[in-house]
């Protein structure tokens, strides 16, 4: 049996207790120099390489996560956006001068950039310590306090979280609250100043509905069905090698792990036969007892993956690979699929978990229609050799992020912005693009003359006023 807990729930008392010390704190902590916050990070970072193996133990706990998938893909992306930042901080922060018009003659422009203040990060379970962690260091990085509530469906990294931040930050800076929906609704009741949020596109809806409420900004992480074309000059072995991993890594549970996939009819069975081969390369003959494959999170995901599995084979879809499952162990061995019909739950929803369903086109128009009729994904995938059609593809679809002969690795990349568009996210997230979403951008003149050019147009509105008024309009 998978090893299953509750996670602890903290009360709306003690919630409300450390909203309050974070808020009295806020202003000293805005105060902080570049150099202050750096020290925490590195601090955050000293701290993560001392608990390696606290972490790698708390996410295999929670579904048997291999553990060198935990520090390639929860420890090690932190480390690099912590270096990242602490390299350029201090230029981030400096007020950004701006080119005045004629009009503004006399005056200097910029943008400081200031902490947004009180935030809110509420985390997923699927990477449960990265997606947890990343938001604090470009809350921490941009001067801010911040609560974090992780998901209540990885308990062991829930409660480790918990313990590990507070081993680095005093509560009134970072407080980590555990809980679920009720302490997440109880959380988004009171009057932050910016939520970043994580998780489905339906939660996003309700997060963004009760910012409403404080008129709070919100950056929104979400997801959605990303989806992969492959033409007809592609490499199928190279397809598979870099598909195989970015859809089978952590059995699925990605936000941008390929969903669903298009691919021209001539290379559809040479496909098929590649990935039975880099299958059993990555995972053996038996991958329920590979230690290089996680399993399902819980009971729920594993039955909402095979009941949706089922109803598509139910509606005439062939197995083309895998699709054996393991009750006890919440494990579903990766699979593709061919015929699955276009109203099945696998090709309405967002599958997240380890079922590849393949459509086959003549021409690509056929992929971009499909695409087209559905919401923007966070990720688009493309393989080709052809850049006439790589170029067609870009043109004439939109994504969060894309990948060209890839899968995946545009999200690990430091000096690119990472999100959605529209249902599949708002606001980017890593690095710079972090930074400034948690600071207010002020627009800040100064004025150095006594009576600039606008005070030439103060009223009353006497002939010379009107005069000025027409040759600016004119001329400048
Ligand atoms: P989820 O939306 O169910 O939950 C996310 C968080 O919201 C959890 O902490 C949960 O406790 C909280 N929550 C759940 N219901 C809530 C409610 N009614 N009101 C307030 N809070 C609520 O998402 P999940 O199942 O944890 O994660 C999977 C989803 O997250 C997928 O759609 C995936 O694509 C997306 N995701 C996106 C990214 C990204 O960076 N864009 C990363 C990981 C996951």
């Amino acid at each position: 049996m998978m090893p299953s807990t509750h996670v602890s729930e903290t009360s709306f008392e003690e919630i409300n207790r450390i909203f309050n010390l974070q808020k009295a704190n806020k202003q000293a902590v805005k105060n902080s120099s570049d150099k202050d916050r750096c020290k925490k990070l590195q601090k955050l970072q000293r701290a993560i390489h001392s608990q390696r193996e606290g972490i790698r133990n708390a996410v295999h706990a929670d579904f048997l996560k291999p553990k060198e998938e935990v520090d390639l893909t929860e420890i090690y992306p932190l480390i690099v956006e912590i270096k990242s930042f602490c390299k350029d901080l201090s230029k981030w922060m400096e007020p950004e001068e701006i080119e005045s018009p004629i009009t503004m003659i006399g005056s200097m422009a910029s943008i400081v950039r200031e902490p947004k203040g009180n935030c809110l990060l509420i985390s997923p379970w699927n990477y449960p310590f990265q997606l947890a962690i990343s938001p604090i260091i470009s809350a921490i990085a941009a001067g801010n306090v911040c609560m974090l509530k992780p998901s209540e469906m990885t308990p062991h990294t829930s409660k480790f979280i918990k313990e590990f931040i507070a081993s680095v930050f005093n509560e009134n800076e970072v407080a980590v609250i555990e809980g679920g929906m009720e302490v997440s609704t109880h959380l988004l009741s009171l009057p932050f100043d910016h939520i970043h949020f994580t998780g489905s596109p339906a939660v996003g809806k309700i997060v963004m509905k009760a910012a409403s409420e404080h008129l709070c900004s919100v950056t929104l992480e979400l997801g959605g069905k990303s989806p992969v074309i492959i033409d007809e000059t592609a490499d199928v072995t190279e397809c598979a090698a870099k598909i195989g991993w970015g859809k089978f890594m952590n059995s699925g549970q990605t936000c941008i792990a390929p969903d669903y996939l298009f691919i021209h009819e001539s290379k559809k069975q040479a496909f098929i036969d590649a990935m039975r081969l880099q299958l059993v390369k990555m995972y053996g003959q038996h991958p329920a007892q590979s230690q290089s494959i996680a399993h399902m999170v819980n009971a729920k995901h594993y039955t909402r993956v095979k009941t949706w599995l089922a109803e598509a084979i139910q509606n005439g879809a062939s197995v083309d690979l895998g699709a054996e499952t393991n009750d006890e162990q919440n494990f579903m061995a990766p699979t593709l699929l061919s015929n699955v019909t276009m109203d099945s739950k696998l090709l309405t929803e967002e599958i997240f978990g380890p079922i590849l369903p393949i459509i086959s086109f003549k021409n690509v128009d056929e992929a971009l229609v499909h695409i087209n009729k559905n919401q923007k994904p966070l990720a688009l995938y493309i393989f080709s050799k052809k850049n006439k059609n790589i170029d067609y593809i870009m043109q004439n679809t939109s994504a969060g992020g894309t990948c060209i002969n890839d899968t995946m690795i545009h999200q690990a990349h430091p000096n690119l912005p990472f999100g959605g568009v529209n249902n599949s996210g708002l606001g980017k997230s890593h690095g710079i693009w972090g930074f400034r979403e948690f600071s207010n951008e002020r627009a800040v003149v100064r004025q150095y003359l006594k009576k600039g050019l606008v005070g030439l147009m103060y009223p009353p509105y006497n002939n010379f006023v009107r005069r000025m008024i027409n040759l600016t309009i004119q001329y400048f």
